[in-house]
């Protein structure tokens, strides 16, 4: 069954979407813990970071590409921002779709998310 984020990424249910190119999409978080909260998203659905293939090495590379680049469209590239990749029940992992979180906006503090 679909993730909620491929049903994103098929646009079936909505989101704002700030950055797509043929293997990242990346939208607002509905739940947003900071000023800029967004969801950097891999197109193709790999579960969790154990499962991270050797083929996977240039795809993980253009999720940070991207991060980068959105992160310089929202002007917090200079002050600065945290990258946060949940993995399962201990990393409090919701949705089994890997994707980071990238927070700024404000100076964050020692709790993550
Ligand atoms: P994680 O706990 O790392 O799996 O994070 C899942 C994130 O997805 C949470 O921060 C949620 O707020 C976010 N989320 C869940 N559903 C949606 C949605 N439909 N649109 C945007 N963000 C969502």
């Amino acid at each position: 069954m679909a993730t909620i984020f491929t049903k994103i990424i098929n646009r079936e249910i909505p989101a704002t979407i700030v950055f797509e190119n043929d293997k990242v999409l990346a939208f607002k978080d509905i739940n947003p813990q900071a000023p800029v909260h967004i969801l950097v998203v891999s197109k193709k659905e790999i579960p969790t970071i154990n499962d991270i293939k050797e083929e996977d090495k240039e795809l993980i590379g253009e999720m940070y590409i991207a991060i980068a680049k959105i992160a310089k469209d929202f002007g917090i590239d200079k002050e600065g921002y945290r990258v946060v990749t949940n993995c399962n029940e201990y990393g409090g992992q919701e949705v089994f779709h890997i994707h980071f979180h990238l927070l700024g906006g404000k100076k964050l503090g020692a709790k993550i998310i």
